[in-house]
């Protein structure tokens, strides 16, 4: 079964407002093992609303739209689906009911507006919204449906839940399948590293492999489909044994874990207390190692550094002094040039990193530092990732 998404409204065009709906969307079809091959955004025009769905009518089961579906003239959903399929508007005397029984249950009167509300394509069905008031349908064309629902996130899960993910299932019957992810982080290698050691992998079709490049962190999601949620977990543990042969120590988790999670369940679990000290960095690594919710014997530091400073000998220096000083069992020093201020430069400017144990001293060097939003945050993706190898 494929479905498409189509967003409407303008201001999710101009990007005024992100488009989450169809996000969750796709989210939630693709675990029901449903397809989305195309997602379209689409202002408040009818013309080129009704356009995107008669393209979506063209290479989709399925069409869910979401939004325009409101009191005013800008909501111009319904007005779109009817020229889509072509037919007219026709007051639903069910949807009617509908609005004013919502109205009536807060207390206020339905306007003249609201009745616009209750205008569907002929021979559309009704969905009832006991959430809102914006009424839904579906329309059946030839046997391609449209599901339009709200715009209003709260009422389109809760419709998406309720009405089209039962349909769905329903009508994919024995044929159904799921499809499921599983994400492995890697922090401190970039995403052309990882590309190279598993290009091949990225090549196959189920279990799918592919790549997510954010700051400093890359990450690999497997996906795949199969009849059962058995076989597809099945499918992926295959697939992530050969991606963990390749990437071996790389991967730090799985999931939603942070690398920062990673670094206070080991200090936790192995009771050492930690001390930092970092200069030109912007504090990064003491914030991202405070966001920890774990109750962490950090002690944290900013150094003034001088450019000239910036050297293995004094890196080891003040990881070695922090350690004695601070009587902390780890202490790590992050020394980095002032560098370029330009937030999209990275490849400016020079760091050291020493990381002190009680019977073990390790420096490193990357020809990145500087104040660059970039390589503040690839150097405290490093300093992490120093860190948790240290604990491992
Ligand atoms: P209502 O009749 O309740 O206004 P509607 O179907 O007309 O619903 P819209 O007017 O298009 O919906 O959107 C209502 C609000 O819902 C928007 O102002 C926005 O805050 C939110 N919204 C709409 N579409 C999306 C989307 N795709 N992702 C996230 N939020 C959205």
């Amino acid at each position: 079964m494929r479905a498409e998404i189509i967003s409407i409204g303008t201001e999710l065009l101009l990007g005024e407002i992100i488009d989450t709906n169809a996000a969750w969307l796709a989210q939630q079809l693709a675990a029901s093992g449903v397809d989305v091959y195309f997602r379209t955004t689409v202002g408040d025009n009818v013309a080129r609303i009704a356009t995107a769905i008669q393209i979506g009518l063209g290479r989709a089961d399925v069409i869910i739209t979401t939004g325009g579906l409101g009191p005013t003239v800008d909501d111009m959903t319904r007005e779109a689906v009817a020229r889509a399929v072509g037919v007219p508007l026709t007051l639903s005397d069910e949807l009617v009911e509908q609005v004013r029984a919502h109205f009536a249950k807060w207390g206020r009167t339905m306007s003249g507006n609201n009745v616009k509300q209750a205008y569907i394509p002929l021979g559309a069905t009704p969905i009832e919204n006991p959430v809102g008031t914006a009424p839904c349908f579906i329309v059946n064309h030839d046997g391609h449906f449209v599901f339009v629902l709200p715009g209003v996130p709260r009422e389109m899960k809760f419709l998406t839940e309720s009405r089209v993910l039962p349909w769905l299932r329903e009508r994919m019957g024995e044929n159904g399948s799921i499809i499921l992810s599983k994400i492995l982080r890697t922090c401190a290698i970039g995403e052309s590293q990882v590309d190279e050691k598993i290009a091949d992998l990225e090549t196959e079709s189920n279990p799918t492999v592919g790549l997510a490049a954010h700051a400093g962190q890359t990450d690999v999601r497997i996906t795949a489909k199969a009849a059962t949620r058995a076989e597809a977990e099945k499918l992926i543990a295959e697939m992530e044994a050969r991606v963990r042969e390749r990437l071996g120590d790389w991967i730090y988790g799985v999931g939603d874990e942070s690398v920062e999670q990673v670094i206070a369940r080991l200090l936790t679990a192995r009771q050492k207390s930690l001390a930092i000290a970092e200069s030109n960095t912007g504090g990064r690594l003491a914030e991202r190692l405070g966001a920890t919710p774990e109750a962490l014997k950090i002690t944290s530091k900013l150094l003034q550094v001088t450019d000239d400073q910036v050297t293995k000998a004094y890196a080891d220096q003040v990881a070695n002094a922090l350690r004695a000083s601070g009587g902390a069992d780890i202490a790590l020093a992050i020394v980095s040039t002032m560098g370029n201020q330009d937030m999209y430069l990275t490849d400016t400017g020079k760091t050291w990193i020493a990381i002190a144990t009680s019977d073990n001293l390790k420096s490193y060097s990357y020809p990145v530092g500087g104040m660059g939003e970039s390589a503040q945050t690839w150097t405290a993706v490093r300093a992490l990732d120093i860190l948790r190898r240290a604990l491992l």
